[in-house]
């Protein structure tokens, strides 16, 4: 036995040893914090070099207010230097950007976007201003393509195939949790395939969720949940850290009858629900304490809402849409401005598609549908940028323009802090120190 062999098994009766040790303990032992990272770190260009954006309007993603006239330096796929336009020194050989009428933003982050092997598409969303995204739920075989990929991708963030119960929903893309221990070894493997956050769906059981946080915790990943049959205040209670889409509120808020009903619906065929979280929204009555207690649980464990409003949109006036339908979701965004209200961190998510979508732009409508429910353009900016970063365990590298993080960069025409419509003016994206070739 030589010694490469000799040390591998070493490490395969450590690792045995520590799985034995640690089902108990997992909280307690985890290692330290690193900052999570996405599956396909772009290449980014040599140190030599510099990209000067000049004269530009900087909103770097904090939410303070925009800065005019300012200038950017870029050392490699680094920011090196903010500051004013007639203080800074552009170095002699730095490739110059005038950025005179158009607005510098962070990359714009999306925490919820489903793709399965189309480079294409993550094409089009990273032209359209995302220069990272994070998959929650579909299995990490669907990112397979962005190895081989010839143009520029958007970093991408990977959940593994969502952890759901039996029967399951989208058997594909889920893994069917069968116990504790097989949540314990399916994070793990996620985690070693680099998963940077574990997705719960909407038919496991409560009480494995404390299961999942606490593996979770011990990689120091986010675990973010689909509901519609467990009650978002238990699954907050169980350690939930994220709740994508407002819908996943639904049963916590509504009247424990109408909430009952609804269960007893979509258990018996998991389809019902689409329909019925429309009817269960119309009857919430929003002034209920129940709401308050639910919001003031969510703030206090710092729970983040990724809302995909522009999935579930439908207007009133809207010849396909019924009256349910358009009340249902009044609700629900009118909660989400309430949440916001009340100290929630909101994050923006697009989900793809909705009806009021154009295409490409999920993303820019949901910003849109933020600034209607109440929240500041800025707001929504921050929603999209360092909040995410936050969400994702990232903010040490990625979500704010300042100096030391990396260069992910969006020129955009006009001035998003004032009118978010803007942000559908994309001119140019950078991405980890380099411009993405227009299209
Ligand atoms: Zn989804």
């Amino acid at each position: 036995m030589n010694v490469a062999k000799i040390s591998r098994y070493l490490v395969l009766i450590m690792s045995l040893g520590f799985l034995l040790l640690s089902s108990e303990t997992f909280s307690q032992n985890g290692p330290s914090n690193p900052s999570l990272l996405e599956i396909n770190p772009p290449d980014g260009p040599s140190n030599d070099m510099i990209n000067a954006i000049v004269g530009v309007r900087l909103i770097d993603g904090f939410g303070g207010p925009a800065v005019e006239n300012t200038t950017v330096i870029i050392k490699g796929n680094r920011i090196i230097e903010i500051g004013a336009k007639n203080l800074v020194k552009i170095p002699t050989n730095a490739i110059v950007t005038d950025g005179a009428g158009m607005s510098l933003l962070p990359g714009l982050i999306d925490s919820h976007f489903h793709s399965a092997n189309n480079n294409k598409q993550l094409s089009t969303l990273l032209k359209n201003g995302v220069t990272t995204m994070r998959d929650p739920g579909h299995p990490i075989r669907f990112y397979q393509a962005q190895h081989f990929a010839t143009s520029k991708m958007p970093r991408v963030y990977v959940t593994g195939a969502h952890l759901d119960g039996y029967p399951g929903v989208y058997v594909e893309q889920a893994t069917l949790v069968k116990d504790s221990d097989h949540i314990r070894s399916q994070i793990a493997e996620y985690v070693e395939n680099g998963a940077s956050g574990i997705k719960i769906y909407f038919r496991l059981p409560l009480k494995y969720i404390e299961t999942v946080v606490k593996t979770a915790d011990f990689y120091n990943i986010p675990v973010v949940a689909h509901l519609e049959l467990v009650d978002a205040d238990d699954a907050i209670m169980a350690g939930l850290r994220g709740i994508e889409h407002v819908t996943s509120f639904g049963t916590s808020l509504a009247d424990p009858k109408d909430a009952e009903e609804f269960r007893k619906a979509v258990q018996e065929n998991s389809n019902n629900r689409r329909a019925g979280r429309y009817m269960l929204w119309s009857k919430i009555d929003l002034s209920s304490d129940r709401v308050k207690e639910v919001i003031e649980l969510a703030v206090k464990n710092n729970v983040v809402l990724s809302p995909t409003l522009a999935t579930f949109e439908k207007q009133f006036g809207d010849e396909d849409v019924k009256d349910y339908e358009a009340k249902g979701f009044k609700n629900m965004h009118e909660f989400v401005g309430m949440a916001h209200k009340a100290g929630m961190k909101i994050v923006t998510g697009s989900h793809n598609s909705g009806k009021y979508v154009k295409q490409g732009f999920a993303y820019q409508r949901e910003m849109e549908l933020f600034v209607a429910a109440g929240l500041t353009a800025m707001d929504a900016i921050s929603s999209s940028t360092i909040y995410n970063a936050e969400y994702f365990g990232t903010k040490d590298r990625l979500g704010s323009i300042e100096p030391g993080k990396l260069a992910d960069l969006i020129l955009v025409e006009g001035n998003p802090s004032v009118d978010i419509k803007a942000m559908y003016s994309i001119k140019k994206v950078m991405l980890n120190g380099e411009w993405v070739e227009d299209n």
